[in-house]
Order: C-alpha cells, then sequence, then structure tokens
C-alpha cells in the first residue's frame, strides 16, 4: 500500500498493519500499538479519559492557555483535549503509559488529512442518522471508504481531507450526521464505549486505505468562506481619555475585524479579550470600557449572531478576567 512507507514501520508495531487493504486494528490490539499504527498513516491521537471526557487540564494550563494559539503551541503531554494530539511515537507511548484506562482518540482536520462523517442514531442520540446517510449515500455524496462502527451504534466515514478550512459541526450534512473536521476529533478503535461497553470497531477490523476524498460538492458546502467585511468602524466604543490605553483598544478591535475567516474571530476575540485584561489589571482600562469596546468588535464582525450574546460574553470575560490577572507592565512615556 502506497499510503504507509517505510518510515511509518519503523513506529508501528509490524502486525497492525497489512500492506494489502491499510491498517489492521482489532478490539484487542493494545492502545499504544493502535496509536503507532495511526500515527504512521499521519493520522494525530491523544487521549481522552475512561469516561470519554478530556483528560484534566494541568494548573498552569488552565490559568495561561486559553486562545487555540497558545493550546496548539502547549508542550504538556496529555493538556487541551484534541490539541495534545500527535504523531510522535514516543508522546504517543507515555500517553498510553500514563492512562491506560483512556479512550483512544484520533483529531481529525486537515492536521490529520481526514474529515469524518459521524452518522447517529435514534436510539443513542436522538436524531435519526442513518435515513439521512442513506440519501446521501444514494446521491453518491458519501462514496465508499473506512468505516467505523461506534461504540453507540452509530458510524464515522472518514474522507481525505480536501484542503481549506472544514468546519466541524453537528448535523451539518443533514439531521444525525455531524462533520468532525478542523477542529474536532473521534473515538477510534481499540476504545470501548464507557456506557454501553461496546467496542469502536473498524468494518473488517481494519482502516482501508487510501482514504476516498471528500465529494467536491460536500466539500465546498463544508468549506468555511471567509466572512463578509465588516461595515466600517463599529458603533458605541467607549470614551477613552488616555492615548496609549486608546492606541491598545483600537488596536485590539482592528485585529478581530481583520480577522478573515469567522472561526478564527472568536479566537482573535479571546485573545484579544486577554490583551485587553492586562491593561485592566494594570489599573489603566476599565473593566466596563474593555467590555464595551470587545462586544462592539463582536457584534461589528458577526460574532454575536454567529456563536450568540452569551458565547461571546463568556469568551469577553474569560480571556479579561485571564488578561487581568497577568497586569501589564508600563513604562516608558505615557
Ligand atoms: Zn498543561
Ligand atoms: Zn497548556
Amino acid at each position: 500500500m502506497s499510503g504507509i512507507g517505510a518510515e511509518g514501520l519503523g513506529a508501528a508495531s509490524p502486525h497492525t498493519i497489512n500492506h494489502a487493504t491499510g491498517i489492521r486494528i482489532t478490539p484487542d490490539t493494545p492502545k499504544i500499538d493502535a496509536m503507532l499504527a495511526y500515527a504512521a498513516h499521519g493520522f494525530k491521537c491523544f487521549m481522552l479519559s475512561a469516561s470519554k471526557v478530556p483528560l484534566k487540564n494541568c494548573d498552569d494550563c488552565t490559568e495561561h492557555h486559553l486562545t487555540n494559539e497558545q493550546r496548539e503551541a502547549c508542550e504538556c503531554l496529555t493538556c487541551h483535549g484534541f490539541y495534545s494530539a500527535s504523531a510522535d511515537p514516543e508522546r504517543l507511548r507515555e500517553m498510553g503509559r500514563r492512562n491506560p484506562g483512556g479512550l483512544v482518540a484520533i483529531r481529525t482536520g486537515a492536521v490529520s488529512g481526514l474529515v469524518v462523517a459521524d452518522i447517529d442514531t435514534l436510539d443513542a442520540h436522538g436524531a435519526d442518522g442513518i435515513t439521512t446517510a442513506a440519501t446521501l449515500i444514494k446521491d453518491g455524496l458519501l462514496p465508499r471508504t473506512a468505516a467505523a462502527r461506534s461504540g453507540t451504534g452509530g458510524w464515522h466515514l472518514l474522507f481525505a481531507h480536501p484542503g481549506g478550512w472544514i468546519k466541524s459541526g453537528a448535523h451539518r450534512l443533514g439531521p444525525g450526521v455531524d462533520i468532525k473536521g478542523d477542529g474536532g476529533y473521534f473515538v477510534a478503535a481499540p476504545s470501548r464505549h464507557p456506557r454501553t461497553g461496546q467496542p469502536y470497531r473498524w468494518l473488517n477490523d481494519t482502516v482501508s486505505l487510501p482514504l476516498t476524498p471528500l465529494h467536491p460538492r460536500v466539500a465546498e458546502r463544508l468549506r468555511e468562506k471567509p466572512a463578509p467585511a465588516p461595515s466600517g468602524r463599529p458603533v458605541g466604543l467607549p470614551h477613552i481619555r488616555d492615548r496609549y490605553v486608546i492606541a491598545a483598544v483600537e488596536g485590539e478591535v482592528q485585529r478581530i475585524l481583520d480577522t478573515a475567516m469567522v472561526g478564527g474571530r472568536n479566537d482573535a476575540l479571546n485573545r484579544s479579550s486577554f490583551v485587553l485584561g492586562t491593561l485592566v489589571g494594570a489599573g489603566v482600562l476599565d473593566q466596563l470600557d474593555a467590555e464595551t469596546a470587545l462586544r462592539a468588535a463582536a457584534e461589528a464582525v458577526g460574532l454575536i449572531a454567529w456563536t450568540g450574546e452569551r458565547q461571546v460574553d463568556a469568551t469577553i470575560r474569560s480571556g479579561l478576567t485571564a488578561g487581568s490577572r497577568n497586569p501589564r507592565r508600563l513604562q516608558g512615556a505615557r
């Protein structure tokens, strides 16, 4: 199989790779072996807790790593859920050693070269993804590819990532058919579902490779488009006297306005809230003024319409709070 080169074999235990058809993982494959085999094909792996929720962050990460960029750059072994996913054999072995009861998960998106259509069942999830998927399959939109049965009886279909930003989300292909793309993950064999005790199991116990490309029409539908340019200067910016502080606030507002993708704008809001929080902490910016400015920027770029007011307020608050715990040291002329 051309998909797995000699460099991959060094990292994976040989019995997990079948060159004729793909990666062989049975419910009895040791978790570390499975992760190494996935990683050899570029699927980045991490571990969830035995109860299927992300492992707890260390205190330092809880306090300081609040933006996605910080989470991505973090070097902790198991903090920040899928951000800890890796293809490095040493890291994967250590993850497995530290969390023998954990569930093996694979990060989706361009980092792993894959997008997963996650088909839910009426029984387990209250949405009939099977019927939705049947229609998509009939229309040729979900071609044959590597597939796994989930521990609750649903299905995971794996497709090659088409490039661009494929946003993860529930019901993106219709009722009960979720997409795990960029910013997502799924639980994979040899994990077992903590509630049902049932294994996540590849069809024929094999990840058939190479993955089929996502259908172009589906890719087109799922690909995140640049958000429309904001309409001029946000209204309702607070009146601030201090020139240094005005410049800082305007800089952060502009940074949010300049972010092209809606998904990226939430990160920008998070980061800018942190930055302004450092000024609140330093005592030169009023907390209410910072909230007002950030909210105006979020409104202007459509974030409030997109994620809702509560999400925006929560993002602003957590960023401001974290930033104010790291007050900026102000020096030189102001
Ligand atoms: Zn950490
Ligand atoms: Zn961290």
